[in-house]
């Protein structure tokens, strides 16, 4: 039995989740304004995704009985002497939030308490990914704040942010929670507390003729020719859902697509663990199931990323090995 009291960090991850969600709302909707730069991977990253990182670990480092955080962004490119622009409107965040008094080192502080890598002496710890799909937020289209607790190399608790999925009452804004072994939930993002959730449950389908799959928006994610050839197989004849984000696991875990392939485009990529901590527990405390492409189990116990697995499939569970079998034809393992 788990000494972290789960209900109670769970609480805590919703309050950072909504609050980061909020300010990366507002920040989408001044897009033009918006700070970014490119990271040495060349994929973009935001003020929003800084800013939330920040916030989020303040939250967890006052709050949390979990002090280990194993986030996606760190501050280095911030401290640059070019990064002025950035780093002031990250400050200026942060301070709508936290106060004035906030000082630009403690900023920037918090953003860098993301950068434990974890091996045997963090049994728990903390993931984040301050904006999942930064593409997608970019876009103006779908991107999830998402945070996953990690015991022993198990996801016990996650919680998803999504601005841009509709909510419980059909408001835009969505949060989806779970806690191992006691289901998934909705709620909306904009709530205070608990108490407004409802329930979700992975769609009931026994075969997938007829089922619709979700896929990323990013070709560079995903293998988009492979999946087709996958989807034909398998009897889908519904065009992909195209989603960036974790948001596809909430689309999964609530039933409007059954399936969620993500096809290894490169040998040599690793799925990183904050992309996957969240959802993954989302869509299985929905009653669904999640496997790497072999339809081995997420071994989130390797660092930073999921070193001995390939890809990802997510599904509504009772098909997932019909899923696997087809993929298997297609993808090298
Ligand atoms: P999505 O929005 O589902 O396309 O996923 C966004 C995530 O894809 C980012 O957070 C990256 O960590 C991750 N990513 C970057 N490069 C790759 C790649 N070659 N294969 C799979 N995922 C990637
Ligand atoms: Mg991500």
């Amino acid at each position: 039995m788990s000494s972290i009291d789960r209900a109670r960090e769970l609480a805590h991850a919703v309050a950072a989740v909504r609050t980061a969600s909020g300010v990366c709302r507002s920040i989408q909707q001044n897009l033009a304004t918006a700070a970014r730069l490119e990271k040495k991977d060349k994929s973009p990253v935001t003020v929003a995704d800084f800013a939330s990182q920040a916030l989020i670990c303040a939250t967890l480092a006052e709050h949390s009985a979990v002090t280990a955080i194993v986030g996606e962004e760190d501050a280095a490119d911030l401290r640059e002497d070019g990064a002025d622009q950035m780093r002031q409107q990250v400050v200026a965040n942060v301070r709508r939030i936290r106060g004035k008094d906030v000082s630009e080192e403690q900023a920037l502080a918090w953003i860098d308490l993301g950068g434990v890598t974890p091996d045997a002496s963090t049994p728990a710890f903390w993931t984040l990914d301050p904006i999942d799909g930064t593409k997608g937020f970019l876009r103006g289209e779908q991107y999830a704040v998402a945070l996953g607790l990690l015991e022993d190399g198990t996801v016990s608790v996650g919680v998803l942010g999504c601005p841009n999925l509709p909510g419980p009452d059909g408001r835009q804004g969505a949060l989806f929670t779970a806690i191992r072994g006691e289901g998934a939930w909705i709620l909306p993002l904009d709530g205070e507390n608990l108490s407004e959730r409802k329930a979700i449950r992975v769609a009931d389908v026994f075969e997938t003729t007829g089922a619709r799959f979700c896929e990323s928006v990013e070709s560079g994610h995903s293998d988009q020719d492979q999946s087709s050839q996958i989807a034909a197989k398998l009897g889908i004849t519904a065009e992909p859902v195209r989603v960036d984000s974790q948001a596809k696991y909430a689309i999964v875990a609530q039933g409007i697509a059954s399936i969620y392939l993500r096809l290894p485009t490169r040998k040599e990529y690793r799925e990183k663990i904050w992309d996957h901590a969240a959802g993954s527990i989302v869509v299985e405390e929905a009653g669904g199931r999640v496997t790497d492409v072999t339809g081995a189990d997420l071994d989130f116990s390797r660092g930073r990323s999921l070193e001995e697995n390939r890809g990802i499939v997510a599904s509504s569970g009772a098909i997932h090995d019909d899923v696997i079998a087809v993929v298997g034809e297609f993808v090298e393992r």
